[in-house]
Order: C-alpha cells, then structure tokens, then sequence
C-alpha cells in the first residue's frame, strides 16, 4: 500500500519539467497543483517565471490544467490571468478531478502527468487515478492547519521510503 504513495518521479520545482521530455514520452498534458508546486500557499498571482513556464509548455503543445483543494476565489483569481484551466475544491485524493481535468483536455491516461508538492494528495490520487506523478519541493514550508498535519504524515511516508531503499532523494528540511 505504501507504494501508492511514490512519485514516479522527484524534481526540485516544475521548471525542471521539460516539455520536450515530455513530449517524447508522449505526454500531452499536465494536471499540476497550485499551492506550493506554482507559488507559495499565500501568493496570490502568478510569478514571471510561473507565466513563463505556461507560455512554454503551451508553446511546446503541452495542456496544463490546475488542479487544486483550495477555494474558487483563490484558484480561479490566479488561473485566469494565466488563461489556464483549473478546477477549485477538487478533493484530492479523491479521483473525480483528475478524471475531469483529463476528459476537459482530451486525453488519454497515459498522456498525462500529474505534479504536486504533496504525497497524500497530489501522489495518492494522481497514483489512485492512473497517471505518472511528479512530486515537487514545496515552495515554502508554512502552511495552513491540514497541510501541517499532512505533512507530518508525508515526513514519516518519506521516512520509511529511505528507509526501504525506495527513494534516494531528502528533502531538505526535512
Ligand atoms: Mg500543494
């Protein structure tokens, strides 16, 4: 079960994503959280570099939808300046937004990559939905009271994974 919880892959941020990469692996698009993977939790707008990596990965014919737990104000004020897709109150882990974000793009399971900041929500239902996950580094550390206890959570999940042999990667604070 512990499994679930693996990225497929670890990057420091998602300007490590290349859409070249991706497109030779035949991925079309990406389901990426908001919060922590784009900007930190309480920046409200998109940065240059955040604008920049949409602009490219548009560019290179790669969707990308926002995904997020987070409130439509919130979601809805960064996405569209972006003039991205997104979902709001998307209840991860549950499967039913990622299902959605892949059907809006129309594409395949295997044509999807999804990014996250956080193992037991973005890891766990990208995992439970199918599609190859990218785990990032978390913007910032602060966060709201569920997040702080998910963390938690992700620190022991982390833990035992090093310990298994199963990642060779830290985190550097944790
Ligand atoms: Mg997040």
């Amino acid at each position: 079960m512990w499994n679930r919880f693996l990225p497929n892959e670890h990057v420091e941020s998602v300007f490590e994503i290349d859409p070249v990469e991706l497109k030779n692996k035949g991925v079309k698009g990406i389901i990426t959280d908001l919060d922590n993977t784009l900007v930190a939790w309480d920046v409200k707008d998109a940065t240059d570099e955040i604008r920049e990596w949409f602009k490219k990965m548009n560019d290179h014919g790669i969707q990308v939808t926002i995904a997020s737990n987070n409130k439509e104000a919130r979601v809805k004020l960064f996405s569209e300046p972006l003039e991205a897709s997104f979902i709001y109150s998307a209840r991860k882990p549950l499967a039913k937004a990622f299902k959605k974000a892949r059907k809006q793009m129309g594409l395949k399971k295997e044509e999807v990559v999804v990014v996250g900041d956080q193992l037991l929500t973005d890891v766990l239902g990208g995992n439970l939905a199918g599609f190859h996950t990218i785990l990032v580094v978390p913007i910032v550390e602060t966060d709201g009271f569920f997040t702080k206890f998910n963390r938690k959570i992700e620190r022991r999940i982390l833990h035992w994974m090093r310990k298994k042999g199963k990642i060779n990667w830290e985190r550097s604070k944790n």
